[in-house]
């Protein structure tokens, strides 16, 4: 996987209730059609990037997609996004020209039956 640059998107922290979807939407930067995903439906940890050696983990760092948890402790991911969030990723296509993307985001719960998203970015890459 290679990055080929970032997407600024207009809303980074979402709040949403337990089972809530979460649609993010952008102009594309190619072909200005509306991409559109939801982050909860098709995602995976953000360390199978790393697992299936599409991306280092110096990388993921370098690209500001998300931190190392500093203490791995059992059952909890290698990389941590805003506040402790576990980190997960979701590649995605423009539908008009075939861009493809990635958005990588922290998701957890921030108080009984409420969810947090946080997106820490979304790239074009190839
Ligand atoms: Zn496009």
């Amino acid at each position: 996987m290679q990055i080929v640059s970032k997407i600024l998107i207009p809303k980074n922290i979402c709040e949403g209730f337990q089972g809530d979807s979460f649609l993010m939407e952008f102009p594309c930067i190619d072909c200005k059609e509306r991409v559109n995903t939801d982050l909860l439906n098709g995602y995976n940890d953000l360390e199978d990037l790393i697992a299936v050696n599409d991306m280092s983990k110096e990388s993921v760092v370098k690209q500001g997609m998300a931190q190392l948890r500093k203490k791995i402790y059992a059952y909890s991911g290698l990389f941590i996004v805003y506040n402790n969030l576990p980190a997960y990723y979701k590649i995605f296509l423009c539908n008009n020209c075939k861009n493809k993307h990635i958005a990588v985001f922290g998701f957890g719960e921030s108080q009984p039956g409420r969810n947090l998203l946080y997106i820490s970015g979304v790239w074009k890459i190839k």
